[in-house]
């Protein structure tokens, strides 16, 4: 059940004692407002700057109204890329690219990530993925814009008698191929 963030979260939570930096990847401020660790840990805090709860929170609201099982629905269409059949009867339907991208972003900025393992991938797709340079999970909206931007650089008709840039061309069209198979697969 998505939790809906209030104004309260930006009070400092602070007691001054709690001498953290902010949680977010890069983010060298101090984290004074805490925020759960995940949905499913609420009890388990993570701190931020005020820049980053707000992030953070903002990202949190997409779930606000959906219950867990459209969460837990969404976050797989997010990584998929596939529009999930009840979208088609709610009125996110307009707003779904940009919510499946936020909430993309919120399943790999979010913390809850880095204390995931990733994934045991079979090597070709660890290949496939450096060849793109992706990260899993990926979003397949990302895989093909990755692989339409190689494809320009790359492609035989503008490295004209290039070997290498052919062979890097043909190297990164079957690594798109093996991770839209792999997602179709999911
Ligand atoms: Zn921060």
């Amino acid at each position: 059940m998505a939790q809906k963030r209030t104004k309260n979260d930006y009070i400092p939570h602070s007691n001054g004692n709690h001498a953290t930096h902010c949680h977010w990847q890069g983010c060298r401020e101090p984290g004074e407002y805490k925020a759960p660790k995940s949905k499913d840990s609420l009890h388990e805090y993570e701190w931020y700057c005020l820049e980053h709860i707000r992030e953070y929170n903002r990202k949190w609201d997409f779930f606000a109204g959906m219950n867990s099982e459209q969460i837990e629905e969404f976050r797989h269409e997010a990584v998929t890329g596939h529009r999930p059949t009840w979208s088609r009867e709610s009125r996110m339907r307009d707003n779904y690219s940009k919510l499946q991208d936020a909430i993309y972003e919120f399943i790999t900025m979010s913390p809850a990530r880095h204390s995931k393992p990733v994934p045991n991938l079979p090597p070709k797709i660890r290949k496939a993925l450096a060849l793109l340079d992706l990260e899993y999970p990926f979003a397949v909206t990302e895989l093909k814009s990755q692989y339409r931007g190689m494809v320009k650089k790359f492609h035989p008709d503008v490295n004209k008698g290039d070997k290498q840039a052919e062979e890097t061309f043909k190297r990164i069209t079957v690594a798109y191929k093996i991770l839209a198979d792999h997602v179709k697969n999911l």
